[in-house]
This record gives C-alpha cells, sequence and structure tokens, in this order.
C-alpha cells in the first residue's frame, strides 16, 4: 500500500514555524510500515507542504496513497484537520488515521476529520491497523510497546531531502535512545503519552543506529529523549561504548539539570562529545517550581548552570513564565538570572496549556481558559486568567526577556527582532484581544493599572463575559 505521513507545519503565528528538525513519530511509524512492504512517504511541512491551501490542491503523493497518517502535537492540529478535510473532500474512500499526543488527549475531536485515531503508542498495532485488523475509530491501550523492537529509522522516506548513494542532506540526525520520563511535571504531556514510566532502548542497538548514521556522512545528531539520563547506569553503559567508538560525531539532548551532580556522567558525556545539554530550568522561583511539580530545587539550577559551563558545555536552558505564583517581579528574577547564569542560549515560554496534562484539566475546570484556538497553543501566547500578572504584561515579559537575554549578541538580537516583527505581524488580532482583555480585568476593578503586586485569585473567563478566541 501507498502511505503518506505528514507532520503538519504550525500556522505562521507560531514560535516554530522555522524548526526543520521532524518529530520522530511519523519515521518510527513509517519504517515500521515499510519494514512491512508498505511504500511509504513522509512529509514535514515547514519543509514540504502536503497541501496548498489557496488553490486546494494536494502533493501528487497525497492524491496517490492509500492512506494518509498525521502525527499532531497540540498547535498542528487546526493544520492536521485541514489537510485532512481535504483528502476526505477530494478523495472520500482514502483512509485517514491520526496519531500523536494532541489526539491521543481528544481523539473524538480528531475523528470528526478522520477514519482512526491511536491514542497513545502506535507501534504495536500500526500493522493490524493499516491491514484492516484493528477497525475500531479509536484505538488505545497501545502502552505496552518495546522500544527495542522500534528498526531503525528509514531516513529516505523524509520528502524534501535527497537521498543519493546512501547519503542524505539532512546535517542532524534523529535518534532516540530512550522514551518517557519518570517526572511528572504538571504542564508536561510526555508522562500523559507515555505513561510515568520510562523505557531505555538497549546500548548495542543504540549504537548500531548511531553507527548507520555516521557511515551515512551524519557529524551531528540530536537525541530526541525527553530525559536522556533518567537512568544513570544504563545511559552511563550507552556512553561508553559511544566513547570506545571514538568517532568524530557531536551531539546533544535534553536533560534535567540534576545532571550536573554526576561527575562521572559529565565527564562520560564530554567524553562522547555531547556538546550541547538542554536544561528545562523553568523558573528561579521556587513556588513555581513546586507549583509544577518540577522536583527541583533552585539551588539545583543556580549550581547545575554553573558546574556544566565550567565543564565547557554548550548549555541550552529553557524558562516558563506565568505560573500562579509569578507576579512581574518574579519573572524579572528569572530573566535576570537567565543573564547572570551565562547559560549559553536560553529559551523562554508562555505557560501553556497542553490538552492531557494535569495543568489543562485544572485551567478547563475553573474556567480560566480564554484562548481556544490551538494556532496559539505554542508557548508564545497567553491563553489562560494568570493569578498575579495581566495577561498584557506577561505577553510583553515575554517579547522583554529575549530582548534582554540577546541584548551583547548582536546576531542572536537581529534574528529574535526579527522573529518578534514576523511573530506580531501574524498576530495582530491576538494582540489586539489580549489588549482587549486586559482592558476588561481594568474595567471590571480587578486590576490597578500601575499596580505590581496583583490578585486575580479564582477568576473565571465568564465573570469577565469576553468572547473566547477560539
Ligand atoms: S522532567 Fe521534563 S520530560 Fe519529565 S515530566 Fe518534567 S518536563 Fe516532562
Amino acid at each position: 500500500m501507498k502511505i503518506a505521513l505528514i507532520e503538519p507545519k504550525p500556522f505562521f503565528n507560531s514560535y516554530y514555524f522555522w524548526r526543520k528538525l521532524p518529530l520522530l513519530g511519523n519515521l518510527i511509524i513509517g519504517s515500521i510500515l515499510k519494514e512491512n512492504g508498505h511504500e511509504v512517504k513522509v512529509f514535514k511541512e515547514n519543509i514540504i507542504p502536503a497541501y496548498n491551501e489557496k488553490n486546494d490542491e494536494l502533493h501528487p503523493y497525497l492524491k496517490e496513497a492509500d492512506i494518509v497518517g498525521f502525527s499532531t502535537i497540540t498547535h498542528t492540529a487546526k493544520r492536521a484537520y485541514q489537510i485532512a478535510d481535504a483528502v476526505k473532500r477530494q478523495f472520500p474512500s482514502k483512509k485517514v488515521i491520526f496519531g500523536g499526543s494532541h489526539v491521543s488527549a481528544l481523539p473524538e475531536e480528531a475523528l470528526l476529520h478522520g477514519d482512526q485515531v491511536v491514542v497513545g503508542e502506535a507501534e504495536n498495532v500500526i500493522n493490524d491497523i493499516i491491514d484492516g485488523n484493528i477497525t475500531e475509530s479509536i484505538v488505545r491501550d497501545t502502552r505496552n510497546v518495546d522500544i527495542n523492537d522500534i528498526p531503525i529509522l528509514d531516513l529516505s522516506m523524509m520528502e524534501g531531502f535527497k537521498f543519493r548513494n546512501g547519503k542524505i542532506n539532512m546535517k542532524v540526525a534523529p535518534i532516540m535512545a530512550s522514551r518517557g520520563c519518570p517526572y511528572d511535571c504538571k504542564f508536561c504531556s510526555v508522562t500523559r503519552m507515555f505513561g510515568r514510566r520510562y523505557k531505555v532502548k538497549d546500548s548495542d542497538l543504540v549504537m548500531e543506529e548511531v553507527l548507520k548514521r555516521y557511515n551515512e556522512g551524519f557529524r551531528k545528531a540530536f537525541f530526541y529523549d525527553d530525559n536522556f539520563a533518567a537512568i544513570p547506569s544504563k545511559t552511563k553503559v550507552f556512553l561508553e561504548k559511544l566513547v570506545r567508538a571514538n568517532l568524530d560525531f557531536t551531539w546533544s539532548s535534553q536533560f534535567r539539570i540534576e545532571v550536573a551532580k554526576d561527575k562521572e556522567m559529565l565527564d562520560l558525556l564530554k567524553r562522547a562529545k555531547c556538546t550541547t545539554l538542554f536544561i528545562g530550568v523553568e523558573s528561579i522561583n521556587p513556588k513555581a517550581l513546586e507549583d509544577f511539580n518540577k522536583n527541583e530545587s533552585v539551588e539545583d539550577v543556580k549550581t547545575g548552570i554553573k558546574t556544566l559551563l565550567d565543564y565547557g558545555f554548550y548549555v541550552h536552558s529553557m524558562f516558563i513564565m506565568g505560573a500562579d505564583s509569578d507576579t512581574e517581579e518574579t519573572i524579572e528574577e528569572t530573566i535576570k538570572f537567565s543573564k547572570q547564569s551565562k547559560t549559553s542560549t536560553a529559551q523562554y515560554s508562555i505557560l501553556f496549556p497542553i490538552p492531557g496534562t494535569r495543568l489543562y484539566d485544572e485551567l478547563i475546570k475553573k474556567d480560566r481558559i480564554f484562548v481556544k484556538d490551538w494556532n496559539y497553543y505554542d508557548g508564545s501566547h497567553i491563553l489562560f486568567l494568570p493569578k498575579k500578572i495581566t495577561p498584557i504584561k506577561l505577553q510583553k515579559k515575554f517579547f522583554h526577556a529575549y530582548k534582554y537575554f540577546y541584548r551583547n549578541n548582536i546576531v542572536y538580537w537581529v534574528v529574535s527582532r526579527l522573529g518578534f516583527f514576523l511573530w506580531k505581524l501574524h498576530n495582530r488580532k491576538y494582540m489586539k484581544y489580549i489588549r482587549y482583555f486586559s482592558k476588561q480585568l481594568f474595567k471590571k476593578g480587578y486590576t490597578k493599572k500601575k499596580s505590581l503586586s496583583l490578585d486575580l485569585g479564582n477568576l473565571q473567563v465568564n465573570e469577565l463575559k469576553v468572547k473566547l478566541l477560539s
């Protein structure tokens, strides 16, 4: 069968519009299906669009394909539905299947646009779904996947890349050494998607994949693990093998800050040519860390970043603003800390409720979400009523953070200014709405214009009687 797997592009208003690295879901599912004899093409829409909505034209391969599958995260869900609707309108008999974290949380929503939805991990069921042996419209309970059974990713399926003489013109190899996370941060969709389980792939299998990528010409990799070193003893076994292989191959991955406490791990990471650690720092407001259920202290963050930098790693620190305990002052402190910490690069997000997370459930229950349009669920928009800061002030803090952090780096400063110029251009409606919303808070007496110490308490959206952005 011919199968098209699509990673939809975010709309222009998104932060992530330019991201080029493919997500793993389609590559894994595609590799499994290809192994089973199907013809598969994977579309990452940031690179090659699957559908031109202006002239209602599907990519020729989608017209030929028997089955069209989508891997969705929240801020690409609407684009997935847009393409799926076009497929169904033009070719009603084609089968449309959805997977990914967003539709796992809201399968009924996705079902309005297609035939089947896979909730959770799809590896164990995908062949049966394609072969027609599983016919339920919502396929659940798929979580007992053994990640050692996942084949080496077949990158030749990627549309938009050239694959010649066994080499592909992709710069960074996507690899996975583990799946899931044993922690349970309130805002994170990982544990909702995979259960609170952490699976480590056999180190020999990961090495096999590294060597294959190396022989294809890759000299850089990104390990897509959400928490690369969650079981240090197992991670070290793999790292020792990577050190012994002595490849001219650098790589990066995502870690928790506590990795900095393990000197043996840091030595191994260095010798295994890990260059960049992506760290979910989130905040230096202790109450925010507690509220997120982050299980780390401000001291861990402060000493951790310093240790990693002293070891010579490039540290990319990721911060979140907008916890219930966040005020203008605590956010400012976190922004200032990010600069003082000398972290190599910083990324800031506004807290956003991903469907399926505890944060989402809580905010829905308390009627605090005022933006329902999934296109805005990317971390660069304020979507719910914060408790101690108005929405417009929080939005401005987000812009200010980048301006402040990159003020001495001309290249990053220009890039972030240009990025925000485009962002604002595509978010005029949203900005108008946020300003109006904040004005309503003032008008109804919930905030004082100049007040720094603000308490919006358990204010609900319906008390403001404003139209939702949806
Ligand atoms: S530690 Fe990271 S991956 Fe794990 S639950 Fe928290 S945010 Fe998610």
